[in-house]
């Protein structure tokens, strides 16, 4: 199915609608196609091990969704209409939700300049949609680290750009990057700083951690170039209630690469919503490569791997309050 609320300058949003999921008519002229006015989110629902269905922190993806629509010109959604348009396709497409404990249902909220209308100024109506479709464990046979690639080509992000925000754009601009890390051999692409081109942003799709050898964790600040990532903010805020020290601080290629041959940097990482945790075990780059330990998962990536996803399926106490049962 498909959730749809539609909008417009003077009337807000009106007309939500859930409906078989099917194209969507479109005008040649529709702004999106021209001016690329478009913000997605993604997150999950799964099963609970009593057998209902739950979301991880969808306010939180409410909240970034709006902090998108904001840096890209168009209007905010309330946070509730966010929310239940999540619960309704839920409920009619529970049967799409794998039974396997590891499985679930991604959900793509998103909306878009819908207004028929050539022209660079915001535009004045919008469509919100909610798809939805079954995903598999993001690791099957256990968790196997990824490799990545520095790019000294493409950045992803310059100061005062759409970095914080998640829209389409950012994501077209960085195939070729992704396409690079490829050619390389690598999984993924990690994007570097677009001022000094030194300082390590964020992965095509994830944000970063290291593991120092004394427990510290450190990752690059949200000074708008990076994605706030929600699986981001939950590891600094589990680890911070453990007792353990979380820098949010610049860190360069070189401190990386130096760290991990001195042993100050134990293990890295990288997080999203698809694979939650993941250990970085190859960083690769026109300047050479490195590996991380053995290039296997590091115990301190995997403690915390563990903690988080066992907080999210339900097999472990949630302090924060971040479990969202929908059914
Ligand atoms: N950075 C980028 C560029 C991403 O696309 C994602 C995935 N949404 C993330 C970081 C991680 O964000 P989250 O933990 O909210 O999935």
């Amino acid at each position: 199915h498909m959730v749809t609320v539609r909008y417009a300058d003077g009337k807000g949003w009106y007309e939500p609608r859930v409906e078989a999921r099917a194209p969507i008519p479109m005008d040649p002229a529709s702004a999106v196609l021209h001016y690329a006015q478009e913000i997605f989110e993604g997150l999950k629902a799964y099963t609970l091990p009593d057998g209902g269905v739950a979301m991880f922190r969808p306010d939180a993806n409410a909240a970034r969704f709006n902090l998108s629509a904001q840096r890209m010109a168009m209007p905010s959604l309330p946070v509730e209409t966010f929310v239940q348009s999540l619960h309704e396709i839920i409920k009619i497409d529970r049967s799409w939700i794998p039974e396997d404990p590891e499985g679930s249902l991604y959900l793509r909220p998103f909306a878009y300049a819908s207004e028929v209308f050539l022209g660079v100024r915001p535009a004045t109506e919008y469509l919100y949609l909610v798809i939805a479709s079954p995903v598999g464990p993001y690791f099957s046979g256990g968790v196997k680290p990824v490799s990545i690639w520095v790019s000294s080509d493409f950045t992803r992000a310059a100061p005062g750009g759409t970095g914080a925000a998640k829209c389409g754009g950012n994501y077209a601009a960085g195939l070729s990057a992704q396409a690079e890390a490829a050619e390389h051999g690598c999984d993924q692409v990690v994007y570097l700083d677009a001022v000094q081109r030194k300082y390590i942003d964020e992965l095509g799709g994830m944000n970063v951690f290291l593991v120092l050898d004394d427990g510290t964790l450190v990752t690059p600040p949200l000074t708008g170039t990076i994605l706030p990532g929600i699986t981001r903010d939950s590891v600094i805020k589990l680890a911070q209630r453990a007792g353990r020290t979380v820098e949010e601080r610049p860190i360069s290629l070189e401190e990386w690469r130096d760290g991990a041959a001195s042993g100050r940097v134990r293990e890295a990482f990288a997080c999203g919503t698809a694979a939650v945790i993941t250990p970085i075990g190859v960083i690769k780059s026109e300047a050479g490569d490195f590996t991380m330990g053995d290039g296997g998962p590091g115990d301190t990536t995997m403690s915390i791997r563990k903690n988080l996803v066992d907080i999210q399926r339900g097999r472990a106490e949630d302090p924060f309050g971040w479990v969202h049962r929908v059914l």
